[in-house]
């Protein structure tokens, strides 16, 4: 069976491959011919992973998925959740984004936020959503120099180290993407 990723992001393809029984076959957005920017209008990570897949499936006929990922912090309303790459301006530059976080933070009390990656799947006529939550704390400085976003600045539940202090092993063991992926190809692979 071929399956669409709706990314062109080369190594979450190759690792998703890796991982898929050896009957799927992955197709990148480039594979199948589409070069044209997928809307990101929703307002809502779920809403954005549902329109990139729904677009794929309507305009190309193939089946789907695509993933959309955001930082929720709980004393913002859940901000910059859907605008996590570009919180601070087009430029998606992460540390101007890190830094209005922190601003905007300056005030608040309560600490707490998630990242969350949902990855949508249009198979045979069906959508299913798989969700992937990793909840902790952002602290007031930056501190480490691994990963990537906002990582400097979260520290996991049961963790003392920043993200970006954890070497890629250890992200991996609780990262967000890799729970909503698990989901996945556990789906795929019944
Ligand atoms: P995307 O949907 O995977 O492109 O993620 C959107 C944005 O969320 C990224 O540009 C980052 O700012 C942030 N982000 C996603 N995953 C992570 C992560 O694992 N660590 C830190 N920031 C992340």
């Amino acid at each position: 069976m071929q399956l669409v990723f709706a990314s062109n992001n080369k190594n979450k393809i190759k690792e998703i491959q890796l991982l898929l029984p050896q009957s799927i076959e992955i197709l990148s957005l480039e594979d199948i011919g589409c070069f044209e920017e997928i809307p990101e209008t929703a307002d809502t990570i779920e809403g954005n992973a549902i329109l990139k897949v729904n677009y794929v499936t309507e305009n190309y006929g193939y089946n789907c998925f695509a993933d959309d990922t955001g930082l929720e912090v709980d004393a913002l309303n859940g901000e910059p959740g859907v605008y996590s790459a570009r919180y601070a301006g087009e430029k998606k530059d992460a540390n101007e984004n890190m830094d209005k976080l922190l601003d905007n933070l300056n005030d608040k009390s309560n600490k707490s936020a998630q990242f969350k990656t949902v990855i949508a799947l249009n198979i045979d006529g069906i959508q299913k959503l798989f969700t992937g939550i990793i909840k902790g704390t952002i602290i007031d400085q930056k501190i480490g120099t691994n990963g990537f976003g906002y990582d400097p600045i979260f520290i996991a539940d049961g963790y003392d180290k920043t993200c970006a202090e954890l070497t890629l092993e250890e992200k991996s063991v609780i990262s967000h993407r890799g729970l909503a992926v698990k989901q996945l190809i556990d789906f795929l692979g019944r």
